[in-house]
């Protein structure tokens, strides 16, 4: 294999305060479980390298991927509110970043490939479950529109994992943005005073923002350090919005896994929630509710701020105005957040625009969601049919049954949208474009897993490839589409480290 330009080490050259040397652990008897064709086409991945027996070699520690230089990166983070003055990537190892011509850039990491120096006494493996739901997951919530990092490939080891029990081990290749966390500007602004922090600083402000940066003219680290926070800021309060409005449960917001870049990340215990309740959590170590559906724009809020309160040293040498910089952009979330929200609902209950009102409408929907026990995904689906006055060609009929109480919300919510000013024919459209008919229900990844632990991949498969046109209907969907019977009901969700 000849080496391709492609390969850059931009982060790994900033030097050994950042990363250190990691190989990949050599798996016994690797087998690919998955990969991922249409990603490896848009990132251009060559033909060589894709599933071949000579990636499979390398992906799974028999040999180096030619212009790869394994490492791992430190940083610090607060997990569950707990100061943990340094982590790092204990069970993943970056090879490097892959530039795409059009100056693309994506951090390439094997996660579950053995241990690093950062991995504080774990084996740095990873068990087929935890690899075959971020899998899913990870490439589901991009098909969705919401912003994450991506899955190249899955790969079974051959090797057991030790977990409660013996469990089969695997490798996952993940490709993001950068894996730069609020946990990385943690790390360099609490330890050796701070050394290294402005280097970092300006490394993410134009890793992630260079746009912004040239705009604002932004040439001094101080000013670059704004763009950072708030920019940052801004795409976490997005992002959250979008998950708050699909239902979906990050469950473990630690600081060290929310990224600079504002793609969602980590795919532990995370859920997608069936039968609406606002306090929805399904995390087995999550046992005050910390990261509960409804607390997770707080949380954000609260992660944003130790993102800023670590930025201060930077953004201004007169501390005042470092602090009323930091202050501002952190008031400015809850509006952020609101913003980006509301924007979002007007598209789901097909609104021209989000006026104060419609925030009872709102709430009178999820209300009776709640009440009246109703999946929240198909109830959003079903107004887009009541909107459409079609659903002849669609098994929603047999998949949700309006209550009482939703069928009179749905007078209050006729009336509302006669005042319309926009057109039925582009707001209806919205809606379809915003309201899944699919989305990955834990009983559905729960079966993909049991079946890829036993070494059968084709739910993996059948899965992963039904939740990439997730707006449209599809000849299985009675099944899809459903909501889990109640002993079909999955609960918990474990991380699975
Ligand atoms: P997480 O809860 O997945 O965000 O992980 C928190 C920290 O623990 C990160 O620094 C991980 O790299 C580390 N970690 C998680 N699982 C393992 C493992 N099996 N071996 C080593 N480190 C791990
Ligand atoms: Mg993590």
């Amino acid at each position: 294999m000849t080496t391709l330009p492609n390969w850059e080490h931009s982060y790994q050259d900033l030097g050994s305060l950042y990363t250190s040397t990691a190989a990949a652990e050599k798996a016994s008897k690797p087998e690919w479980m998955a990969w991922n064709e249409g990603l490896a086409t848009s990132l251009k991945w060559p033909a060589a390298w894709s599933k071949t027996d000579e990636a499979l070699q390398a992906f799974s520690g028999h040999s180096e991927l030619a212009g790869t230089k394994p490492s791992a990166s430190v940083y610090a983070g607060h997990q569950f509110g707990q100061y943990n003055p340094q982590l790092g990537d204990g069970r993943a190892v970056l090879l490097g970043e892959w530039v795409v011509e059009n100056g693309s850039r994506y951090d390439i990491q094997l996660k579950g490939a053995g241990p690093t120096p950062y991995s504080r006494g774990g084996d740095g493996l990873s068990p087929v479950g935890p690899v075959v739901r971020e899998y899913l997951l990870s490439e589901a919530m991009h098909c969705l529109g919401v912003p994450s990092t991506r899955a190249l490939a899955a790969i079974a080891t051959g090797d057991s994992v030790y977990r409660n029990e013996r469990e089969p081990g695997a490798v996952m290749v993940r490709v993001a943005d950068s894996h730069l966390r609020f946990g990385s500007i943690q790390y360099f602004a609490m330890t050796r005073d701070g050394e290294g922090l402005s280097e970092l600083v300006g490394y993410a402000a134009n890793r992630h923002y260079k746009a912004m940066v040239e705009a604002k003219g932004a040439t001094t680290i101080g000013q670059q350090a704004e763009v950072l926070l708030e920019e940052t800021v801004k795409r976490i309060a997005s992002l959250v919005a979008h998950w708050q409005s699909l239902g979906f449960i990050h469950g473990v917001m630690n600081t060290d896994n929310m990224l600079l870049s504002g793609q969602t990340i980590d795919y532990g215990p995370c859920a997608f929630v069936d039968t609406y309740k606002a306090d929805a959590k399904f995390s087995a170590i999550d046992s005050q509710g910390r990261y509960r559906l409804s607390n997770q724009p707080g949380i954000a809020h609260w992660n944003t701020s130790v993102l800023a309160s670590c930025l201060l040293k930077v953004l201004n040498s007169e501390e005042d105005k470092a602090i009323a910089f930091a202050q501002a952009v952190i008031d400015e979330f809850p509006r952020w957040y609101a913003e980006a929200y509301k924007a979002r609902m007007a598209a789901k209950l097909g609104l021209d625009a989000f006026r104060e009102e419609d925030t009872a409408l709102v709430d009178n929907f999820l209300q009776t969601l709640e009440t009246d026990a109703l999946d929240l995904t198909l109830a959003y689906r079903w107004l887009t049919h009541e909107a459409l006055e079609d659903s002849h060609h669609t098994p929603m009929h047999q998949l949700f049954k309006p209550s009482d109480a939703l069928l009179s919300w749905r007078t209050q919510w006729a009336r509302r949208r006669a005042s319309n000013k926009a057109s039925s024919k582009e707001l209806n459209a919205r809606m379809v474009s915003a309201n899944p008919v699919v989305i990955p229900r834990n009983h559905q990844v729960a079966a993909a897993i049991a079946d890829a632990e036993v070494g059968d991949y084709q739910t993996l498969h059948q899965a992963f490839e039904r939740w990439q046109s997730p707006f449209s209907w599809e000849t299985r969907d009675t099944e899809w589409a459903a909501t889990p019977s109640l002993s079909e009901q999955v609960t918990r969700t474990f991380c699975g480290t």
